[in-house]
């Protein structure tokens, strides 16, 4: 029987976040205890917890045993607060941590530069202003044994410098509902049903916390320079796909989709708009201004998080997060970029990121980094112009001057071809704005280029190359590729412009080309063009390149999507 449901229930519960905040999540958290108890009733008295799972990782140091677990869920001493649910929640979160840091290509022995492995998981922590661990709140500390600066050494050991001179990170959960714990006791019956329920079982939060661990274990501090951490966007971007699939019916910009803490009373969202003053260069981007982004140790920067969500949430919704069939490679991707680029980020000696902009460059090399991955496949490589349209988006580039307030969306790189597609948006025409990135056959879809853009008079072929940069863009090429039923693509026809001038000039940055069809060519064809020029080149197209014939069409959408300089129209 119950094996399935249990593991369900649990999955659900997790979702839930702070279970008990509603009827149906402390009823589940009731019947999943007294399920468990059920079970263990027929276990022998000697047998092993069923609820650790973390047996077979073999991660940490080389010297721990193979099968040592990779994560240290410690249980709670104190008889009358079980925390096996606790425990259970913490272990699934740390391993889904190092899981998810394989899955894509990243070992966490490797990652872990400034710390070691196992984590140690930590439930009903004292914290500030809740001693005795009842508290609603979660952190995490470094754990080094005798470098306190205060506290003298208790035993030799302590004294002796040990071989790995790193701290192991402790993350210290508080909890999730106080009342949990404090109804009375009566008999073994009700005390399996007063699980403590720890914060652990939000996993919003867990991701926050992972944030600082992944923070300290590259860079040796728990905040960025910039910003808190990138923990809400990495919790938003890993659970988008599980609220998609609990709220099938819900629109794509739905309020709850974008509140980084669900039913927890936090107003922290990812879907801040810089026009409404969320902006990087704005005034009230007080760690910019104020210049304590240059010093360390600093405890703020929630503001400054919502930015990195919120823009960090935004590529990932550009790069296919609103489309069934990509979300999952889309939320692989941007979580990658994020743990390599934290990576990238070295302690002070080597690379500080001082400011978002030193982010969105570490972001870039990233990707750049992915070239042949084999996790993301043709997307790999392919995100750095969609990465800084998302923080620009977010006014970052708004001004050169670190001293100046400039509210507002930032502005393009200098020169930045693009052709016209079907999106029809508030903000400039050219960049990113998320879009589902569905195929449509009748070239209906918002990412196709726009009718104006690639016209089709009889064997005429126009195409209008805009620009969105303020400089004009140097000699230009385009090329067309036009897609026959039974020759596939035919050989690329070429023009080339003399310039596209900048928006600012006498054409309004655009330049029309022509260039000719083939006579036999049947109305309603497929047409791939790409214009690039030095200071824009478009992505290198893959060969073969993806066809419109092709059962698998993920490769096309992504190329012309994640490159304002390729375009496919039905012409
Ligand atoms: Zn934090």
């Amino acid at each position: 029987m119950a094996d399935g449901r249990v593991g369900n229930t649990l999955f659900m519960q997790e979702r839930l976040g702070n279970a008990t905040a509603n009827a149906s999540g402390q009823a589940l958290t009731r019947w999943m205890a007294k399920e468990q108890f059920k079970r263990e009733k027929h276990l022998p008295a000697n047998a092993r917890p069923h609820y650790r799972e973390d047996d077979n990782l073999n991660v940490g140091p080389p010297d721990r045993p193979a099968g040592a677990p990779a994560v240290l869920a410690r249980p709670a001493k104190d008889y009358f607060n079980l925390d096996r649910k606790a425990q259970l929640d913490a272990t699934k979160g740390g391993n889904e941590l190092l899981e998810c840091m394989r899955r894509l290509g990243l070992a966490p022995e490797a990652y872990f530069k400034l710390a070691r492995l196992p984590l140690d998981l930590n439930h009903r922590a004292r914290m500030r202003g809740a001693h005795n661990g009842q508290g609603i709140n979660d952190e995490v500390r470094p754990l080094s044994a005798g470098l306190s600066a205060c506290k003298p050494w208790r035993t030799l050991a302590q004294a002796a410098p040990p071989a790995d001179q790193r701290p192991r990170l402790a993350v210290r959960f508080g909890a999730a509902d106080l009342n949990q714990r404090f109804q009375r006791l009566d008999d073994e019956q009700r005390l399996r049903d007063v699980q403590h329920l720890s914060l652990a079982g939000d996993w919003h939060w867990m991701w926050h916390e992972f944030g600082h661990v992944l923070n300290y274990a590259s860079f040796g501090e728990m905040e960025f320079r910039f910003a808190h951490s990138a923990g809400d966007a990495l919790g938003a971007i890993q659970l988008d796909r599980e609220w998609q699939r609990l709220n099938p019916d819900a629109p794509l910009n739905h309020a709850a989709r974008f509140n980084s803490y669900p039913d927890v009373p936090l107003p922290r969202r990812h879907d801040r708009q810089a026009e409404a003053g969320w902006c990087w260069c704005g005034r009230r981007s007080m760690v910019r201004l104020t210049g304590l982004s240059l010093q360390p140790n600093r405890r703020l920067g929630y503001f400054e998080e919502q930015l990195a969500s919120s823009a960090l949430f935004r590529l990932y919704r550009s790069l296919g997060g609103d489309t069934p069939d990509l979300c999952r490679s889309a939320s692989a991707h941007v979580t990658c970029l994020v743990l390599k680029a934290i990576a990238l980020l070295g302690p002070d000696s080597t690379v500080p990121a001082y400011s978002a902009d030193h982010f969105v460059s570490a972001l870039i090399d990233a990707d750049l980094g992915l070239q042949t991955d084999k996790v993301l496949g043709l997307s790999a490589g392919r995100a750095c112009k969609v990465i800084r349209w998302a923080f620009e988006a977010q006014g970052l580039y708004a001004t050169d001057d670190p001293g100046e307030v400039a509210e507002g969306v930032g502005k393009p790189p200098p020169v930045d071809l693009y052709i016209g597609d079907r999106r029809r948006t508030t903000a400039p025409d050219g960049g990113y704005h998320p879009v589902p990135l569905a195929w449509s056959d009748d070239g209906s879809a918002d990412w196709i280029a726009d009718g104006q853009a690639v016209r089709r008079n009889g064997h005429r072929l126009s195409i209008t190359v805009r620009n969105r940069g303020h400089i004009a863009a140097g000699e230009t090429t385009v090329d067309a590729w036009v897609w026959h039923p039974m020759d596939g693509w035919l050989p690329p026809r070429h023009a080339v412009l003399t310039t596209v001038p900048g928006v600012d000039g006498s054409r309004h940055g655009e330049s029309v080309v022509q260039m000719d069809l083939p006579s036999e060519l049947p109305p309603r064809s497929w047409i791939l063009v790409a214009a690039g020029c030095d200071a824009d080149p478009h992505f290198t197209l893959p060969t073969p390149m993806p066809t419109p014939a092709s059962s698998d069409l993920a490769a096309l959408r992504r190329l012309v999507a994640y490159d304002n300089n390729v375009a496919l129209a039905l012409v």
